[in-house]
């Protein structure tokens, strides 16, 4: 027998209505890049989404279609988050980080039908502008209430793009169709892309919502510095909205985090750890300014022990730590301390939060060997960490229904190597492939670098395998320093000894200005062989 509930579709009309009906006085607060903050409410937003809808229907963009944008955390970006999945179209931002040749290839694999580019990023998208020439391309400007856009004959504005008659009629009724599309970050390899659904991005904003996961409320001010392009900004700007929270999007300074937050009352802020642990220091300095903050979430990559010490002790920030991937949309696991750890020492709870957490509702994981079959969740065996969720995705754009990182009864291959301890907290390893293999064992470079980066003297750190003929590979790191300091080597030497079997220690440490970062902020470790290679 069936139940007896309503079953319809879920599509993203729903976030936009219920943010409008029932928190439509909430503000999104844009930086401008001439420092100024536009503000307007939910319901000017939502008056001027479906101005959209209405002009992207009438250049005939329909169902399926890809629409990419070119752009920064900004309110015109959020509006096409909804306008173009709205048609029944498919946005798909690109990362606007990618090299000038993997956006061509990106541009042309998703077959975009329409280009939006932000005119602050007019020097870098001309780079590329004679390829995609075209694709009809509209121009988003950016300007205080008070100023108008340019009048550029040559080029289709943004605001000339939006019709002003306002259209409400509705046309989605199905929860499958392809809501956005977006890439992964890897570098090497073909372009794989991932389309969300309305479905999947409903459910992962209501999972995200809650209370133990982003816990955004209808009191709080959420600025996610992570770009919207990375996973659609880990679904931050949908789900704020649902939550009713107001939502600060910086636009193209990101160096000018603090007085945003001070200037708009963040609350919860999100980005992957770099972000934060660069302006450490300045955040310590400026703290009664940034008194408002009260939680960030890091993702994307580790955080180490030490870092959390510093944030949750002298700023009172609580850091969430979450793990997943674009293909989860991108939420796995969040890291909470359970009941049970209250009463543990400080210093063991900032370890237990440097883990990647627990799966959030809704998430399933479980950790295998190399012939798939699962292990224990003991704390100690290592395995790839295999997911299934409603926000998973089962293949890639273009793939059909062939995808060889799904196993045969239907759970997703991360590519990640962890171990899962028996209170279900997940902690990543290494990537399969950056896993150190020393003599027959594995070496954890994130275990190396949240243990090399507490050293006062190093504020970056970065380990990886180079080949060895003896031991097949071995570890080296390569570190920032915050003052020069004699026999670097010796110093880190005697530091790691303590902690770590003595194989575990690098042969060799480097030391550089600046480690290498990727297109979304994390260590770019492909950059960083080579330069050791160069050294060598
Ligand atoms: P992306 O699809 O660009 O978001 O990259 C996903 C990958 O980033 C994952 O498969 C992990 O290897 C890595 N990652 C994400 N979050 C974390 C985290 N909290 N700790 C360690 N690695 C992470």
């Amino acid at each position: 027998m069936y139940g007896t509930m309503m079953n319809y579709p879920m599509t993203l009309d729903q976030i936009l209505e219920h943010s409008y009906k029932i928190h439509g006085d909430k503000r999104v607060y844009t930086q401008l890049p001439d420092g100024e903050i536009h503000c307007y409410r939910f319901a000017d937003l939502y008056n001027r989404v479906y101005s959209l809808v209405s002009s992207l229907r009438e250049v005939g963009i329909q169902k399926g279609d890809r629409v990419a944008t070119y752009a920064v955390n900004a309110y015109q970006h959020l509006e096409l988050f909804y306008a173009i999945p709205l048609v029944g179209g498919i946005i798909h931002p690109l990362n606007i980080r990618f090299s000038p040749s993997q956006l061509v290839q990106i541009i042309n694999h998703a077959e975009d039908k329409m280009i939006f580019v932000d005119n602050d990023l007019m020097d870098e998208y001309s780079k590329i502008e004679n390829e995609t020439s075209q694709i009809p391309t509209v121009w988003i400007d950016k300007c205080s209430e008070s100023q108008q856009p340019e009048n550029n004959n040559e080029r289709l504005n943004y605001e000339n793009f939006m019709n002003n008659s306002c259209e409400t009629s509705k046309v989605l009724h199905n929860e499958n169709w392809g809501l956005a599309l977006c890439y992964t970050s890897g570098t090497s390899g073909d372009p794989r892309g991932v389309i969300y659904t309305h479905r999947s991005m409903f459910l992962h904003t209501l999972a995200a919502n809650q209370a133990d996961v982003f816990g955004i409320t209808e009191k709080d001010v959420v600025m996610p510095i992570v770009p919207m392009f990375h996973a659609l900004g880990w679904g931050i700007p949908y789900a704020s909205m649902f939550a009713g929270a107001d939502l600060v999007l910086i636009g193209k300074n990101v160096d000018n985090i603090i007085d945003l937050i001070s200037k708009t009352g963040v609350t919860i802020a999100a980005g992957v750890p770099t972000v934060w642990t660069r302006i450490l220091p300045e955040l310590i300095n400026k703290k009664e300014e940034i008194s408002s903050l009260k939680r960030i979430i890091v993702g994307g990559e580790a955080i180490a022990p030490v870092h959390i010490e510093t944030f949750e002790k002298e700023l009172g920030i609580e850091i969430r730590h979450a793990w997943g991937m674009t293909e989860m949309s991108p939420t796995g696991t969040f890291c909470n301390l359970s009941r049970s750890h209250q009463s543990l020492p400080e210093k063991k709870q900032w370890t237990i939060k440097s883990m990647q957490g627990r799966p959030i509702p809704g998430v399933q994981i479980r950790i295998v060997d190399e012939n798939d079959i699962e292990l224990s969740w003991d704390g100690v065996s290592m395995g790839e960490v295999q997911v299934r969720s409603h926000w998973t995705s089962e293949t890639y754009y273009k793939n059909g229904s062939h995808n060889k990182d799904l196993t045969s009864d239907g759970w997703l291959r991360t590519g990640d190597m962890a171990t899962i301890n028996p209170e279900g907290y997940l902690n990543i390893v290494d990537r399969k492939k950056a896993i150190i293999r020393s003599g027959g064992e594995s070496i954890s470079s994130l275990a190396l670098e949240k243990t090399i980066i507490s050293h006062p003297s190093i504020i970056d750190v970065a380990v990886i395998g180079i080949a060895d003929e003896t031991w097949g590979e071995r570890p080296v790191a390569i570190l920032v320093l915050n003052e020069p300091v004699d026999e670097i080597s010796l110093t880190m030497y005697e530091y790691l000894i303590n902690v770590f079997p003595k194989f575990w220690v690098p042969d060799k440490f480097f030391v550089v200005e600046e480690i290498p970062k990727n297109s979304v902020g994390k260590t770019d470790k492909n950059a960083l062989r080579q330069i050791v290679t160069n050294c060598l």
